[in-house]
């Protein structure tokens, strides 16, 4: 057998997984398609993870909790896991290379992608002013026109960073209130550099070389009109990247695992952790706990064995 515990993903929820599942004496393999991290990347400044780590960005973060995992004896592979399957007591996940690894328990921590607003012009422009990360890519319109696309907490939060670097920014959102938490609500209302536009939807982005306006709806009145803009931010919610186990663990109509408190799938021995879950708050200390208790069941499962 190549591990007791096999990690797909390495974002928080799969990082603490790693950490706890290796001082549980058991042994670990993580899976990540690219570097560690997953979401929390984009995060600037970690300000609502507990104790005081507001001064840390989610990079950082990410890269405390990988070398911690592997100081405690986590191994890590770069590899794309492509199909899983059970059969007895063991799991073989099937790799993109045509390799496959062995394990007793499987803990999915593969987390999610940014959801598309699906609109005319917004493929076209992506990386052409249409973005997906502030923290990568606001750099490049400081003091820009810039529209947000969203009313969750990752439209607040982004706008947030956003006006540190230009006095122009425009949230753009269906509905009359925020879904973001309160403190992130208010603030974002509160901030002068920051404009929103309620009740508005964006039906298209528009430019030549680079974005240059957005057209845009009143979802009240239904007047259509254009705003000059060089950027179009767009956090509208994200995408569980589930696919690996559909027909295997049940999902939610959204796609989620469904899981039990323990973290348990369906399938015995096979965990979820983190974004991934089924109606779960999605943050990074919801994600890091997700993974402790992943990596406790999957260390009790095998005692079980
Ligand atoms: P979210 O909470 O699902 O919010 C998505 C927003 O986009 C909602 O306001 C939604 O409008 C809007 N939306 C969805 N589809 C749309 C469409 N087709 N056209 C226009 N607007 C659309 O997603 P999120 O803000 O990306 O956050 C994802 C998860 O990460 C959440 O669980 C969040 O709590 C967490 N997160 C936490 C933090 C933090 O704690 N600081 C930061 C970032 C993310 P409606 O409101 O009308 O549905």
């Amino acid at each position: 057998m190549d591990s007791d515990l096999l990690i797909i993903g390495a974002g928080p929820a799969g990082l603490t997984a790693a950490q706890y599942g290796a001082r549980a004496n058991l042994n670990v393999l993580v899976l990540e398609q690219l570097a560690p991290g997953g979401q929390v990347l984009v995060i600037d400044a970690l300000e609502n993870y507990p104790g005081n780590v507001a001064n840390k960005s989610g990079y950082e973060l990410a890269m405390d909790m990988h070398k911690q995992a592997e100081s405690f004896g986590a191994f890590f592979l770069t590899a794309q896991a492509d199909s899983i399957k059970k059969e007895g007591d063991i799991f073989t996940v099937g790799l993109s290379d045509g390799s496959a690894k062995t394990s007793s328990t499987v803990i999915i921590a593969t987390g999610s992608k940014p959801r598309l607003l699906g609109i005319p012009g917004e493929k076209e422009f992506t990386g052409r002013g249409v973005s997906y990360c502030a923290t990568c890519d606001g750099y490049f319109f400081k003091g820009k026109k810039i529209i947000v696309a969203g009313g969750g907490d990752a439209a607040c939060d982004e706008a947030y960073f956003l006006s540190r670097l230009s006095q122009h920014v425009t949230i753009v959102h269906r509905r009359d209130t925020f879904r973001a938490q309160k403190a992130l609500a208010a603030r974002t209302l509160e901030n002068p550099n920051i404009k929103v536009r309620f009740n508005t939807v964006i039906k298209e982005v528009k430019g030549d070389k680079k974005v240059t306006r957005v057209v845009l709806a009143d979802t009240i009145s239904g007047e259509v009109f254009e705003e000059e803009t060089d950027a179009v931010f767009i956090f509208v919610g994200t995408k569980p990247q589930s696919a690996i186990v559909k027909g295997i663990a049940a999902l939610d109509d959204e796609g989620c695992i469904i899981t039990d408190s323990k973290m348990s799938t369906n399938i015995a021995g096979l965990f979820a952790a983190g974004d991934i879950r089924s109606g779960t708050f999605r943050q990074v200390v919801t994600a890091a706990a997700d993974g402790a208790v992943a990596a406790h069941s999957a260390s009790e499962y095998i005692d079980s064995l």
